[in-house]
């Protein structure tokens, strides 16, 4: 196996390589930093997030450039603020022993004057998002005519955020005959198209299998009804009680939603979106980088390629859209030779996906219980038990002794330790005493065989509004989640017709869904759902519409019951929080909550708060 030193790296690169700890060259390093220093070409290089990618365009970047001049001579593209300064901050690493280096961040949302004053002051390397570099180069704040070595990091991500204009735009601004690096973790049409367009002979390398997830990430999914969703993931962030993980939602509303019941519940969470300001963002990271948040909810495109240290849990709240997407979810855990679990909540229609996803990644997935109320009290008792017995005594405690010891002076040991567990334990008895099972078996092994799920548990409901109402199925299942304030993954098999449409649910929602359709009126008419006869797909006659107008005063009193309704649901809901009790009260359980997880400053292995 190849050293630093075999890849013909300078003594300044050596050195800092030395200090960052990196022992051995990653598989893409050892690849691409010989071929980079060696030859002036372009070069395509696929290889999985957390392979060490930035480091592989970095070295060589920094070896090449002529450090003495202020001239721009890199520029690097990347998709999102978060990495963009992910990168710039690498790359100082990196460039610590060159005397003179500026690498400059540019990047939206943040002060353009400021930017602009940094590359004014000489910047040999750029690191940019495509939008606000587009706009620096518009307003002439930037002049990258000089470039030697433009960079395409995370190029299929930012094909998929729509950069391709701004990218082609960027890069007229720049020499032809540069050299050019693109980076990715998977090489969809879009990026192969544009590595013909901008690149001329690349060379390709290509590590590993293509998205063969880490060796280091086993994989975990938890069968539940998706009403349950948010339970469950209650109740595998109590079973870790030492969780650092991240969570991904496919919405950023969802994202926003669980992070936000997270905190009401008292846990250390924090949301992650592209609706979020840049501060926000900013914030947050910091925030779960020093672990003070334990739980980071995120969007794909927030969290992608964001590089924490130390993710013990990646919680799939929802599977992604695309398969691979779950291979750069997982990719945030078990790096750096660590060990990390990738964990899926699924409901039953998506539990064949399961299936996909392992021969993809080609590891298997284990089915696994939620854990149970009392198996969830015994870890957190033992998990606090540990971080007493591991807690080094802190002797400011010794004036008070003496009150305290007067106070129990009558109480022995063992009650006294009973008391004292009692404080933490009894409330997460109280909550959990009561609880349901929240695991569901697959109906039938076809389901896990990837074979047809024909809608044992689903309801299929016919709706009078189609096509011609404007409706496509992603508008209707948007329509219906919102109106029946269900998840995403609560309606599925959406099926729009001209005049009327098709759609399930899981057979436990009809009652809700029938109950909310029934006189209800949307934009002036009545909109009409029934269950269908037809199970899944297949033609289904026209029913054609009721016609509108009729009952109007019946329906805007119904509207009120349901706003009740709503009322008391959210109510039960919070009950069924249990101790952590309602709203307005929730401070003091909040913090007692996060005492609970933070344990003692040098007692857990990996004390949760590093505050001073
Ligand atoms: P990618 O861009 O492929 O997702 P990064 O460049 O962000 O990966 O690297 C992932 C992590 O691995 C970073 O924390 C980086 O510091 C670390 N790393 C990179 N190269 C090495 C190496 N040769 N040895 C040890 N750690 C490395
Ligand atoms: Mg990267």
């Amino acid at each position: 196996m190849n050293t630093f030193q075999d890849l013909g790296l300078n003594d300044l690169l050596l050195n800092a390589i030395s200090d960052l700890g990196f022992k051995t060259p990653s598989e893409v390093q050892d690849k691409a930093i010989p071929i980079l220093l060696e030859n002036d070409g372009d070069l395509v290089a696929l290889a999985q997030t957390g392979t060490g990618k930035t480091a592989a365009f970095g070295f060589p970047m920094l070896q090449k450039i002529n450090i003495d001049s202020r001239t721009t001579q890199g520029l690097i593209l990347s998709p999102t603020r978060e990495l963009c300064l992910q990168i710039t901050n690498e790359l100082k690493n990196y460039g610590k022993y060159y005397k003179g280096l500026n690498v400059t961040a540019i990047y939206g949302g943040a002060s353009i004057t400021e930017q602009a004053k940094q590359v004014k002051q000489g910047t040999q390397i750029i690191v940019a998002t495509p939008g606000r570099m587009k706009d620096m180069i518009s307003r002439r704040l930037v002049d990258i005519s000089k470039i030697e070595y433009a960079v395409l990091d995370e190029a299929d991500e930012m094909l998929n955020m729509g950069f391709y204009e701004d990218i082609t735009d960027i890069l007229s601004h720049t020499p032809e005959d540069k050299s050019t690096w693109l980076f990715s973790a998977t090489m969809p049409k879009e990026v192969a198209t544009i590595a013909k367009k901008f690149m001329t002979n690349p060379t390709e390398i290509t590590v590993g299998t293509k998205n063969v997830g880490s060796d280091q990430v086993s994989h975990e999914y938890y069968l539940v009804n998706s009403r349950d969703r948010y339970l469950a993931l209650k109740r595998l962030a109590d079973a870790n009680p030492d969780i650092f993980s991240v969570i991904f939602c496919r919405t950023k509303r969802d994202t926003q939603k669980v992070a936000e019941k997270l905190i009401e519940d008292g846990y250390s969470a924090g949301a992650l979106h592209g609706d979020l300001s840049q501060n926000q963002r900013d914030l947050v990271m910091k925030s779960f980088r020093n672990k003070q948040i334990q739980m980071l909810v995120a969007t794909d495109v927030a969290a992608r390629g964001i590089d924490v240290d130390d993710i013990t849990h990646v919680i799939n709240y929802q599977l992604p859209d695309e398969i691979e997407t779950y291979t750069h979810r997982s990719g945030r855990t078990g790096r750096a030779g660590k060990t990390g679990v990738s964990m899926v909540i699924v409901s039953k229609s998506e539990v064949r996906k399961i299936k996909s996803i392992e021969r993809i990644i080609k590891k298997n997935f284990e089915n696994k219980n939620i854990p149970d109320g009392m198996e969830i009290c015994e870890v957190q008792l033992m998990s606090l038990a540990n971080k007493v017995h591991n807690t080094e005594v802190n002797h400011e405690i010794d004036s008070y002794l003496e009150s305290i010891n007067t106070l129990f002076e009558d109480t022995s040991k063992d009650e006294l330790i009973k008391k004292f567990f009692s404080v933490e334990f009894t409330r997460f008895f109280n909550y959990y005493q009561k609880s349901k099972d929240l695991n569901i078996e697959a109906t039938n092994s076809s389901e896990r065989d990837g074979g047809s799920l024909k809608d044992v548990d689903d309801t299929r409901y016919f709706i009078n509004v189609g096509r011609k109402d404007g409706y496509d199925w992603m508008t209707l299942k948007d329509f219906l989640k919102e109106q029946l304030d269900l998840g995403r993954d609560d309606v599925f098999k959406v099926d729009v017709k001209e005049s009327f449409s098709f759609f399930n649910t899981e057979k436990s929602l009809t009652e809700k869904v029938i109950a909310y359709f029934t006189d209800f009126k949307h934009n002036g008419r009545f909109v009409n759902v029934e269950v269908s006869e037809n199970r899944g797909g297949g033609r289904g006659r026209d029913r054609g519409r009721r016609s509108g107008g009729r009952r109007d005063d019946r329906r805007s009193r119904r509207s009120d019951d349901r706003r009740n309704d709503d009322n008391s649901n959210r109510r039960s809901r919070r009950s069924d929080s249990g101790n952590r009790g309602e709203k307005r009260s929730s401070d003091k359980s909040k913090r007692s909550n996060s005492d609970f997880k933070s344990g003692g400053k040098s007692g857990s292995s990996r004390p949760r708060r590093s505050r001073r």
